[in-house]
């Protein structure tokens, strides 16, 4: 029998009185490896009064205090990458470089909240003799995150620091499909001395998400998922009154012009179609193929044939994800707008046992409206476009429903800033297939890749989890003499 997964609420690893759980699989093996709770409404309340009660202490430490938290969580994270990255790697299947990267990532985040002290937007100005208006940054009270599957350590560590170093507390809904990464977090921030109470862990599924999105003391909402679920979770908690930031999915187009260097853009361009097996909301999708680049696009087929699955390539996270993409690879074989210039399904896995593996595929489209021109896949899939000319390449990256990312290769900076001034996404990259910003740029994408106003890391993440509170003073030695007074 699996083993129960517990919930983390008060300080406590809870056993779930769940009347549901979810087999959890690992995607490597198929093995069976644990239970995930569905977690009951009354659960989902504990966590939250335990969450009120230690919060109204926690706004009270200042914050050059609460980020020593923080200090202690990235040392630990430090020096528990090896162990942490097994955890990864059993849960979602990444190869244990992608993991290590992630943990990487996860603690430059960290690292970005340990200065709140310095960057807390806490502002003085004196606006009339003897008068100041100050404006101070509070918490919010208690705050959530609901996460996606596919960075199961480093998207929850996008907002935990910043949410409880700005004073909140904190409860974290990790995906069913990795629950084991969220109880790392909750065992390293008490290691770390966060006072219990203010990180929770709930799990569940659909039914938790939207308690959480109800919650009437739950005061904001940070969603990383695709975009059918951040939509509806923007929505739902919206109208409840919650300030909410929801992060969706992707299609995220790459233009490659005949300027390009040959190798620089090959590699570029496989590492981020293939890179944690294209389960990446920054992963490239679409690449426009503008004027002759023929010897960069055989150049981009060679080295996605040489990727072997289960050495160079993780699995799929399950064996629904992995049927996902065979349907789109199906409906490619079908149509007489497609043809597959290298298939996946025939690169042999290297691995034992009944894991999600899959091979990357190359697959022309002449009708950008195709639904493999159009849907996120989220596989080790590149649709290739042919376009006549930047413009063309423009309208059918700008005519595309999503705006996380787009990017451009080229050796001319006049088109690289032509192509960033004209495309639709949030972020871009110029000769980079996974332009990532770092902190303090925050990171999110335009129309249905987000959900909600501003971003959720770096310095829009920090308005995100505080509100700001205006405060007018003057004192009486100076009250004669102001025109105030
Ligand atoms: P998902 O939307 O299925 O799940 C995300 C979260 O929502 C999970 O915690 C899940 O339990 C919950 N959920 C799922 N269905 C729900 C429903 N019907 N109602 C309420 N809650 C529900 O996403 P996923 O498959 O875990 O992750 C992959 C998706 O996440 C991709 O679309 C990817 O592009 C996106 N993603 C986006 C970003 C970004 O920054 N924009 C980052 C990572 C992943």
């Amino acid at each position: 029998m699996p083993q129960k997964i517990a919930n983390f609420i008060d300080g406590e690893f809870r056993q779930s009185s769940a009347k549901d759980w979810i087999t959890l699989f690992d995607p490597s093996t198929g093995a069976e490896i644990g239970l995930v709770p569905c977690s009951l409404v009354e659960e989902l309340n504990e966590a939250v009064e335990a969450a009120q009660r230690a919060q109204r202490q926690w706004a009270q430490v200042p914050v050059k205090e609460r980020v020593q938290v923080l200090f202690r969580l990235k040392t630990i994270l430090e020096e528990r990458t090896p162990q942490l990255a097994e955890v990864i790697v059993q849960e979602n299947g990444k190869t244990l470089a992608e993991a290590k990267g992630s943990i990487l990532r996860a603690v430059e985040c960290v690292e970005f909240a340990t200065s709140l002290p310095q960057i807390l937007d806490n502002r003085v100005l004196e606006v009339s003799r003897g008068v100041e208006c100050k404006l101070y940054r509070y918490p919010l009270g208690v705050v959530a995150g609901i996460t996606p599957f596919n960075f199961p350590l480093m998207v929850p560590l996008w907002m935990v620091p910043l949410a409880i170093g700005c004073g909140n507390a904190f409860i974290l809904k990790p995906s069913e499909q990795t629950p084991l990464s969220a109880l790392e977090i909750a065992k390293a921030l008490q290691e770390a001395g966060l006072p219990r109470g203010i990180f929770s862990v709930v799990h569940g599924a659909k039914a938790v998400v939207e308690s959480i999105c109800e919650h009437p003391d739950i005061r904001a909402v940070g969603f990383v998922g695709s975009s059918k679920v951040a939509k509806a979770v923007y929505q739902r908690a919206s109208a409840a009154g919650k300030r909410v930031r929801a992060l969706g999915g992707a299609k995220n187009h790459l233009v490659v012009v005949a300027d390009a260097d040959e190798e620089m853009t090959a590699s570029n361009v496989v590492a981020s179609v293939t890179g944690c097996t294209g389960q990446r909301c920054m992963a490239a999708s679409v690449l426009l193929a503008v004027g002759e680049v023929e010897h960069i696009l055989e150049k981009i087929r060679e080295k996605m044939a040489a990727l072997v699955p289960g050495k160079d390539l993780g699995p799929m996270i399950s064996f629904g994800a992995k049927e996902r993409v065979l349907g789109y690879l199906e409906a490619a074989e079908k149509s007489d707008d497609a043809k597959i210039l290298l298939d996946g399904r025939k690169i042999a896995p290297q691995s034992e046992g009944e894991g999600y593996f899959l091979g990357a595929s190359i697959v022309e489209c002449q009708n950008p409206q195709h639904p493999l021109a159009q849907e996120e896949i989220f596989g080790p899939v590149l649709t290739v476009i042919r376009c006549r000319n930047l413009d063309e390449a423009l309208e059918i990256e700008n005519r595309n429903p999503y705006g996380n990312a787009a990017a451009i290769y080229t050796s001319s900076g006049q088109l690289a800033q032509y192509f960033a001034d004209r495309a639709s996404a949030g972020m871009i990259g110029v000769n980079i297939g996974v332009p990532v910003p770092r902190e303090p740029f925050p990171f999110g994408g335009w129309n249905q890749s987000r959900f909600g106003d501003g971003d959720i890391t770096g310095w829009e993440g920090l308005s995100f989890w505080t509100q700001a509170k205006k405060i007018t003073t003057k004192w009486s030695d100076q009250y004669r003499s102001n025109w105030m007074s």
